[in-house]
């Protein structure tokens, strides 16, 4: 398929203060856009320039919520180079996630390199202030106009560039969580692998109730029997104790994140055990009152790693500790050090942006 390009002609002003970035509220010059038709398949494949849609008010999307997304980033290297982190992965999961809502399948080497040329495009976006990047979303979602239909016929794939500041400014700095006994993200055999809207609106209420209790984080435990932890906030979570690292299996409920795949096999390749497993909340409170709690954060692409330093339990909490743990702050150092280019890069996890 061929990939058309439309540059503006009316270049916005790119933000110059890192601190005013945010996460997701300023987007760059372009974007990608491409519709699925039935029967003709994928088509219109584009980079224009960022502009609003114009789609029906009965498209299925604002009613049935048929949409899956992607989150990555662009980082800029010392160099000046411009490079990705494992986006094949991404590709990978977007096409799992399509599947699930029953979304039109995608060519991932078509919309990767279609990926890599609007980043190269907007590249002067990227920004350089430490800790700061260019987040990459793609999103899919259906566009047929039909309240009573519930296959999927047309679509449309689009992507947004968003220069953002470090997720969590002063740096690494442990968090408190709230345990939601009530609420429920995701169920096994429902949607919790994939990342879709509905998932997210779904965590809404519970996000808001702790937030207004002054938590950073809902941790989020299994829709069956509320006992085992999944996941915490929008991130995969893991737990050191008594020398090994815990994480929950994925069980269905989970969502596979890349940032949880890199840190296993980073943890694995220094040495450490990794447990990937079912991990009660009873199992979590007995470690840290036998003081087998070494340490805890949750990892994902907006935060890398968000260090955990109190989780409360029906009005029960249990304090970690206060600084940052040795095993989180190497794995974000790792991480952010792979990402940012100033480290070797032995997995062959960096996608660098080529220059047109
Ligand atoms: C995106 C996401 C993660 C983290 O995945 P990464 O690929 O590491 O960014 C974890 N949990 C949920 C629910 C997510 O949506």
């Amino acid at each position: 398929m061929e990939l058309k390009i439309q540059r503006t002609t009316a270049p916005a002003q790119k933000p110059s203060d890192p601190r005013t970035m945010g996460f997701g509220t300023i987007f760059t010059d372009h974007m990608f856009t491409m519709d699925y038709t039935p029967g003709q398949g994928w088509h219109d494949a584009a980079i224009v320039p960022l502009e609003d849609l114009k789609i029906h008010p009965g498209a299925a999307v604002f009613h049935y919520g048929a949409e899956v997304f992607e989150g990555m980033k662009a980082y800029r290297t010392a160099e000046g180079e411009i490079q990705l982190f494992r986006p094949w992965d991404n590709m990978q999961r977007m096409r799992d996630s399509a599947e699930r809502i029953q979304l039109p399948d995608f060519d991932p080497d078509f919309l990767l390199q279609a990926i890599l040329r609007l980043v190269d495009l907007d590249r002067d976006w990227v920004p350089e202030a430490p800790g700061t990047s260019l987040y990459i979303r793609p999103v899919e979602f259906c566009t047929d106009v039909d309240l009573g239909l519930h296959c999927i016929g047309s679509a449309k794939l689009l992507v947004l560039l968003s220069p953002v500041g470090a997720y969590l400014t002063g740096g690494l700095k442990p968090v408190d969580i709230l345990i939601e006994d009530t609420d429920v993200r995701a169920v096994r055999g429902g949607t919790g692998y994939t990342k879709c809207g509905g998932n997210y609106a779904a965590a809404n209420r519970a996000a808001a109730r702790a937030e207004e209790k002054g938590y950073a984080q809902v941790l989020w435990l299994d829709g069956v029997e509320r006992r085992y932890i999944e996941e915490v906030g929008s991130m995969n979570v893991m737990f050191k104790i008594d020398g090994k690292v815990v994480t929950p299996a994925l069980t269905g409920s989970v969502l596979p994140g890349v940032t949880r795949r890199s840190c296993i096999q980073l943890l694995r390749d220094k040495g450490y055990e990794v447990e990937e497993r079912l991990l009660s909340v009873e199992e979590l409170a007995a470690a840290l009152e036998a003081g087998k709690l070494e340490e805890a954060w949750g990892c994902g692409t907006a935060a890398v790693i968000s260090p955990i330093g109190k989780f409360c339990y029906q009005d029960k909490c249990y304090t970690i500790g206060e600084e940052n743990g040795p095993c989180a702050q190497w794995l974000y150092d790792t991480l952010t050090g792979i990402q940012w280019g100033r480290q070797a890069d032995p997995y062959g996890w960096v996608c660098k942006v080529p220059r047109a």
